[in-house]
């Protein structure tokens, strides 16, 4: 069988969109599942709009969501010699010739066909039959053109979209090269007719020029890959996915503490589906992943959920993985995580209350702050029968040896029942002399992480406080 070989191909002009990332989903999905080859090319031929940058946002984002490809990334801008070898044999052999109309002259051309009530296209002028005799205008750098079928028509079977058929009356002969630079359509076709690849999957958005590619292909005498076409992402309000509606760039995602599985599984879901599967890994969705179940509908985003199912993986990270995550975003916080209490610990008691990274940073702050009591709230704190309960507890707690959670609760167990109290006298002078916060966890585990001595010193400056 022959190899199957997807790729992506962003133009690095910005950010990587949601869109783009579950494509290359789909693609590294598609060659996974087949054993094949995944590969990245970064269409960097706009040389106005490409940046630095923005390719290295795409590097990042495919290396932040896992999407390990085998090949790549290939630039465009070093392949040109490719390119322009690719046109001298189409101009050879007339496959393509050059065009010498200039901007304003074409300009004109589209008015009057406007002005006729036609199609504005390009009439043909500068085929060679066209301008027999016609002096080359001078000063003017021409540019390349295909010289597409006039007859007949073009048909694929998209693996999403079913068979399409366009007539190529429909398509006029497409600009390739500019300046000893290729165009879009000619360039993704040399690239992955060279690149062998086998599945063209990109989004629907690119419909339109996929009867040109093929017209190319067919020129070049080159093996037609299978086209596969995803409808686009909307916001929830079923419009075009953008800004206004939310965060739409993978690294957005990253900051503001999604975990990179949750995104992956949200965006692979996203307009694909196989049985009542929602939660999966990378390796499940490769073992199951076919175009077939992609749907023909554009999707619809829904945050509500996105950040749902992000609080599910949350829940079942690894702790000592999500105290790496959250480290750095307790200390942009101002919290002094070396030194205080156990990170791993803290993620492990405040993770399946976090929805997010962000969301765990700041429920773990406390933990990494210095504590500032205010006298206020110290002294409302052990009004009425909350200081006794409390003077009760240090008692308890001092001659424990082992200060863990069940240690502390017993205490705490024991305090109520000698003073036939609630939880509360007791667990709010703890938590505002202790914590400083207004919401804290578990109080036992919570005492526990911050350690005996630390609970005790605090209590104390809290007991100063309100003297
Ligand atoms: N550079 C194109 C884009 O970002 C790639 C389209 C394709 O996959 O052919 O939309």
């Amino acid at each position: 069988m022959k190899e199957i070989r997807t790729r992506i191909a962003p133009s690095p002009t910005g950010m990587m969109h949601l869109g783009t990332a579950r494509t290359a989903i789909y693609c590294w999905a598609v060659a996974r599942h087949f054993g094949g080859k995944f590969l990245l090319r970064i269409e960097d031929t706009d040389q106005k709009r490409s940046t630095k940058e923005a390719t290295q946002v795409i590097l990042d984002s495919m290396k932040w969501l896992n999407l390990d490809y085998d090949e790549g990334p290939v630039y465009q801008m070093d392949r040109l010699p490719r390119y322009r070898e690719v046109v001298e044999q189409m101009l050879a052999d007339g496959r393509a010739y050059k065009c010498y109309a200039t901007p304003e002259e074409l300009e004109a051309l589209r008015e009057a066909q406007r002005a006729a009530g036609l199609k504005p296209r390009y009439d043909g002028r500068w085929r060679p039959e066209n301008c027999v005799g016609k002096p080359i205008p001078e000063g003017v750098e021409p540019v390349i053109r295909f010289r597409n079928p006039d007859d007949g028509e073009v048909t694929w079977d998209d693996a999403v979209y079913g068979r399409i058929t366009i007539a190529n009356k429909e398509l006029d002969d497409l600009i390739i090269m500019r300046n000893g630079i290729p165009t879009y359509n000619f360039a993704v076709v040399v690239d992955d007719w060279d690149m062998k690849v086998s599945h063209v999957i990109r989004g629907a958005d690119h419909i339109n020029n996929t009867p040109r590619q093929i017209n190319l292909y067919r020129a070049l005498g080159a093996e037609i890959p299978v086209f596969a076409h995803l409808p686009l992402i909307n916001g929830p309000d079923g419009q075009k996915l953008s800004k206004r509606h939310g965060s739409v760039s993978v690294m957005e995602y990253e900051a503001q503490g999604f975990l990179p599985e949750a995104v992956f599984n949200y965006l692979a879901r996203l307009g694909w589906g196989h049985g009542n599967m929602e939660k999966f890994t990378r390796e499940e969705l490769a073992e199951v992943f076919e175009l077939r179940g992609v749907s023909k509908a554009a999707a619809r985003i829904d945050f509500k959920k996105f950040e749902w199912l992000n609080g599910q993986y949350m829940k079942e990270a690894d702790d000592a993985r999500l105290a790496g995550l959250v480290k750095p975003r307790i200390e942009k916080r101002g919290g002094v995580v070396d030194g205080g209490p156990d990170l791993v610990g803290v993620c492990a008691l405040l993770k399946s209350r976090s929805a997010t990274l962000e969301v765990l940073a700041d429920l773990a702050l406390f933990f990494y702050k210095p504590l500032v009591q205010d006298p206020e709230a110290v002294r409302a704190a052990l009004a009425g029968e909350n200081r006794k309960a409390l003077e009760a507890f240090v008692e308890g707690i001092k001659p424990l040896e082992n200060f863990t959670a069940p240690e502390i609760y017993g205490v705490i167990k024991n305090v109520m029942q000698q003073q036939s109290i609630k939880m509360g006298p007791i667990a709010t002078p703890l938590r505002v002399l202790v914590c400083a916060a207004d919401r804290v966890p578990q109080i036992d585990k919570t005492l526990e992480l911050f350690g005996k001595e630390e609970v005790l010193k605090r209590i104390a400056s809290g007991l100063a406080l309100a003297d």
